[in-house]
């Protein structure tokens, strides 16, 4: 397996409230992109990706077996924020890839994304953005890069932790040999093009460059908000 992970601050932000996790041993790669007020954004992200870590992922054989962990981080982070004044409305996004043989399963709430690249540079998005841009791109109301420039584009219709309860995508791929799987937060969506990280896996000379790279150029950009990206690879 092939791994390159990254997350950074960017240039204008002064916390860094994503977290990016990449653990090859239990086949599991997460992005996160945690909001709201003070600390919370950082603490929502950093709970619903602690909870993950700690589940029993043994368990999971299907993709609806995604559901159970995603109930329980989405449970943690509610709990935390029904505690504490100042974390109350947190909550955060939360992609996921598991390995399960030779199929990758996704887990997806939010606005962050999982994409396939193939090896001849063509890839496809797995998730949908649950936020309002999102809805108005699938409904051909907005194009890609006018979404990438439109002041509501942080506004989700979906998160983890805001509620008790959460609504899941999940889906499942089985990816030819020299496919790569790519998570990101809307920190590298918005100032890196599909067809730019294509590039960019598909020609550094590892994954882990890759991932710097693409960090580098979000940040090259104006690195406007929180990048993370977490890259790999089954071959
Ligand atoms: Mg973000």
């Amino acid at each position: 397996m092939r791994v390159g992970a990254r997350t950074d601050v960017g240039r204008l932000r002064t916390s860094n409230q994503d977290v990016g996790f990449a653990d090859e041993r239990l086949g599991l790669f997460v992005v996160a992109d945690g909001m709201g007020g003070h600390n919370g954004g950082e603490i929502a992200s950093q709970t619903a990706v602690k909870a993950l870590v700690d589940f029993p992922w043994d368990t999971v054989k299907e993709p609806r077996d995604l559901q159970e962990p995603f109930a329980r981080a989405n449970l943690a982070v509610w709990q935390k924020a029904g505690n504490s004044e100042s974390l109350k409305g947190m909550g955060t996004t939360l992609t996921l890839a598991k390995v399960v043989g030779e199929k990758v399963f996704i887990g997806h709430v939010g606005d962050s994304r999982a994409y396939v690249i193939h090896g001849d540079g063509c890839s496809k998005q797995l998730t949908d953005d649950h936020s309002v841009v999102g809805q108005l791109v699938r409904d051909g109301r907005l194009t890609e890069g006018e979404a990438r420039l439109h002041p509501q584009r942080n506004l989700l219709t979906n998160a983890l932790g805001t509620h008790p309860d959460v609504m899941v995508d999940v889906t499942s791929i089985r990816p030819a040999g020299d496919d790569i799987i790519l998570l990101c937060t809307d920190g590298l969506v918005n100032e890196v093009a599909v067809d730019e990280m294509a590039e960019i896996c598909l020609h550094s000379s590892d994954l882990q460059i890759a991932a710097d790279r693409l960090v580098g150029l979000a940040n090259e950009r104006g690195g406007r908000d929180n990048i993370t990206v977490v890259i790999f690879s089954l071959k």
